[in-house]
């Protein structure tokens, strides 16, 4: 059964949307910037600044597809409904990560088996 979508959870789910695209931006522009300022005296920890910001990029980018993605399970399956199991995902969860599209136990689950795939 689909659930009826509240305007609140998606405003919830978009504003966090904007909120990840502003940071972006941002991370994005600073990286710009240390590749333009680039310091050959200063290589070392220039390289790991950069790599620093770099990863926060791809760390934000995931986000961001997740909130993409949570916003069209709320518009299709419904908010806050477990697209593995179809249960309610712990409200608890949910405001700490809005963009969640699982139930714990499922999200557990998934992560058995990226972990397993990463080391073998
Ligand atoms: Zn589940």
């Amino acid at each position: 059964m689909v659930k009826k979508v509240t305007k609140p959870q998606l405003t919830i789910l978009e504003q966090e949307r904007e909120h990840t695209l502003t940071e972006l931006e941002h991370l994005r522009a600073e990286l710009r910037a240390e590749l333009e300022h680039d310091d050959i005296d200063d290589m070392a920890s220039d390289l790991i600044e950069r790599d620093k910001t770099y990863a926060l990029i791809l760390t934000l980018e995931r986000k961001l597809k997740d909130i993409e993605h949570a916003i069209e399970q709320t518009q299709t399956v419904g908010y806050g409904i477990c697209e593995i199991c179809g249960k309610e995902i712990d409200p608890e969860r949910l405001e700490i990560f809005p963009e969640a599209t699982l139930c714990v136990d499922c999200k557990r689950a998934t992560e058995r088996t990226v972990h397993s795939n990463a080391f073998g």
